[in-house]
């Protein structure tokens, strides 16, 4: 059987197809750059499991306190070589990347402290934990009140504006690598390492936290090789290598990480309490997969873009630019693109494929969110999944894949329903 008549019995044109093939011949030297980086992080990951001479004792579940837990020691050393870092607070008891954001700040701001972000708006669910929209318990009802600086209208940061943002109060800086649900460019660890330096030459006793989420592993190097007092992000999504259920992780200087530990926990207890409750081996294994899991899904990103630029969309990055996170953005410019691009994505999804998404009311975000995932690990976006705000420019942003074939099957699907639905230019496939 063809390749085209496998994926005609998945429901997929073989115009379709064949479009796919086309642009996929032009990608080959990107795709090498990518295994390049995997084989490189594969290493680093590995190097610190010798290290620390990861064994079978390490994979036991501990129950209660969790006291002299082996395992959760070992993976939080396994993670701070890899980051490079002095420290770090790995755990399933942080329960999501927002969860981890706000202990890592909560944790090392104190009242009267001011809050900086210099790339503009930060990710939409810390507007509450910052108390950009009021909530109960947001920094601001703590007293730590927040600054902005906006980036230039090209991307880039504005450093005047940053310069005078920076004052007596300052205490923390918080520098988002990854766009999240704009269209503003990701930034490259190098970019991250020269703003961490800027802001620290201005006031060297600042600390700089960066929001990681979906640049793990994008690079060979992470921004606490460039700097970061802290670097925070989820383990559903990058770290986590599809494997690991649920937790989160804040790697960083051994001061930073200590609080971040009292404030999960209890001022004095920090990480000697936490049990694993069995969640050990999909850690482990989840960070062992997750260079080469962050490469398939950089390469369907660079698929993504690829196509949907040839048939007109915007999409963010560009179908040339380098990557610094799996993210990819296609401003389709209507919802009924969007609910037909995230219908594709879900019907080629191995779990829930016979879903309808529709969009709901997220708790965090202010516009309907629709969501497509059908993934082993509930709302996991490393795995293949599409999901974005019902507003302008209507864009979908598409990550995930936990093998590069998956995130090319998800693709195509999500273009046969446009293409079905009459919703892109039919012509431009044969191109
Ligand atoms: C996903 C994400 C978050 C929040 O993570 P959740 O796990 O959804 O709470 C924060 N910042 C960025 C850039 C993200 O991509």
């Amino acid at each position: 059987m063809e390749t085209t008549e496998i994926y005609a019995a998945l429901g997929i044109d073989p115009r379709v197809t064949r479009f796919g093939e086309r642009v996929l011949a032009s990608l080959r030297e990107r795709f090498d750059g990518i295994d390049a980086a995997a084989e490189y992080n594969q290493a680093k990951v590995l190097e610190a499991m010798r290290k620390n001479r990861v064994n079978a004792q390490c994979f036991a579940q501990t129950t209660g306190y969790g006291y002299n837990d082996t395992g959760r020691d070992v993976l939080e050393r396994v993670y701070a070589d890899t980051f490079r870092t002095e420290a770090a607070l790995v755990r399933p008891q942080i329960t999501c990347g927002t969860h981890a954001l706000a202990l890592a700040l909560s944790a090392n701001l104190r009242p009267g402290d001011e809050l900086l972000s210099p790339v503009g708006a930060p990710y939409d669910t810390l507007e509450e934990v910052i108390g950009i929209r009021p909530s109960p318990c947001s920094l601001a009802e703590y007293g730590v009140t927040y600054r902005q600086a906006d980036l230039l209208p090209d991307g880039s940061f504005d450093y005047d504006a940053i310069r005078a943002a920076i004052t007596d109060k300052t205490r923390l800086v918080t520098i988002q690598r990854s766009k999240g649900y704009t269209t503003r460019p990701s930034f490259s660890v190098a970019q991250i390492g020269e703003l961490i330096a800027f802001c620290k030459r201005v006031k060297p006793d600042v600390l700089c936290m960066v929001d990681n989420c979906y640049g793990e592993f994008v690079e060979p190097v992470e921004p606490s090789d460039v700097g970061a007092d802290m670097i925070v992000g989820s383990l559903i999504k990058n770290p986590g290598g599809g494997l690991a259920p649920t937790g989160g992780y804040i790697a960083g200087t051994a001061a930073c990480v200590e609080r971040c530990a009292y404030r999960l926990s209890a001022p004095g207890l920090g990480q000697e309490v936490g049990a694993n409750l069995g969640q050990l081996p999909a850690m482990f294994q989840g960070f062992f997969l997750a260079p080469t899991v962050t490469a398939g899904a950089l390469k369907g990103a660079v698929f993504a873009a690829n196509l949907y630029e040839r048939l007109g969309f915007r999409c963010v990055p560009d179908a040339s630019e380098p990557r610094h996170d799996i993210i990819q953005a296609v401003e389709l410019g209507s919802p009924e693109r969007m609910l037909a691009f995230c219908l594709g994505i879900q019907a080629a999804a191995p779990v829930d494929s016979y879903v309808t998404p529709v969009p709901w009311a997220m708790p965090g975000y202010d516009a309907e969110v629709v969501m497509a995932a059908g993934a082993f690990v509930q709302g996991s976006s490393i795995e293949l999944s599409a999901d974005g705000p019902i507003r302008e420019p209507y864009a979908v942003y598409f990550q995930g894949g936990l093998t590069w074939y998956h995130a090319k099957t998800g693709i195509l699907m999500s273009l046969q329903k446009l293409y079905e639905r009459g919703l892109i230019d039919a012509a431009a496939l044969d191109e």
